[in-house]
């Protein structure tokens, strides 16, 4: 026999509820070099107005793009990325592009974690600055058919793209790792920049000292 759902069954067993829906799952790729509040915000607020399950913080292999005077060693990055999210029930270290090494390509983390869940539903979050490369981006024209892009404000962004993007408002928070980076070498605050457990790390560890 058919058993039919009442109110309080559900209560009771919530994973019941869920299993009728998709996972929404958020992934935040980046360097984290180090990671910032500007990120653990635009997480959170996407997270909160698309309604996620939950929220990836993925950090790269070898970014293409930056500047390497500043590299560190990626189990740096990965280990102020944990402290970073460590309150957060939402929010989880991914680990998938550190194990694969070499470029990592977008396209080929989500082949990755779509065998891993196929059954999951994928938001990439990118920061406005990003929307002007996606074009340059490995395999994009395929990419947007495997994840939904969401794009959130950042100062000087444009919205203007040919790839479907669902923009998601959060406050403008002009924090940036490059300018944290930049503090610390001019021996600047960075209190309310990073997490408290983020700046300890990074004056234990001497990072971005010179
Ligand atoms: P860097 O200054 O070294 O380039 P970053 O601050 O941009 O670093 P990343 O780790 O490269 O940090 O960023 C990961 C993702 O988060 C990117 O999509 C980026 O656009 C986005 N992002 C970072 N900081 C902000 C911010 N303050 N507001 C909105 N998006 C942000």
């Amino acid at each position: 026999a058919v058993k039919t759902l009442k109110e309080t069954d559900v209560q009771v067993m919530p994973e019941l509820k869920s299993s009728h829906e998709k996972k929404r799952v958020g992934i935040l790729g980046g360097t984290f070099n180090p990671p910032h509040l500007g990120h653990l915000m635009i997480a959170e607020q996407v997270a909160d107005q698309l309604g996620l399950n939950k929220v990836f913080f993925m950090p790269d292999a070898n970014p293409p793009h930056v500047d390497h005077k500043d590299a560190i060693a990626a189990d740096q990055r990965k280990a102020m990325v944990e402290l970073s999210i460590a309150h957060n029930p939402l929010f989880e270290l991914e680990t998938c592009e550190l194990d694969r090494g070499g470029i990592s390509y977008t396209y080929d983390t989500i082949k990755e974690l779509r065998l891993r869940h196929p059954d999951w539903e994928y938001y990439f979050i990118i920061g406005g600055d990003m929307v002007a490369y996606l074009p340059k981006w490995h395999r994009i024209s395929e990419l947007v058919k495997l994840v939904h892009f969401v794009g959130v404000g950042r100062s000087g962004y444009s919205r203007k793209s040919r790839f479907p993007i669902l923009w998601v408002d959060v406050p403008l928070i002009e924090i940036s790792s490059t300018n944290i980076r930049w503090r610390v070498r001019n021996h600047c605050s960075i209190k309310y920049l990073v997490t408290d457990n983020v700046m300890d790390y990074i004056r234990e560890e001497g990072l971005y000292r010179e």
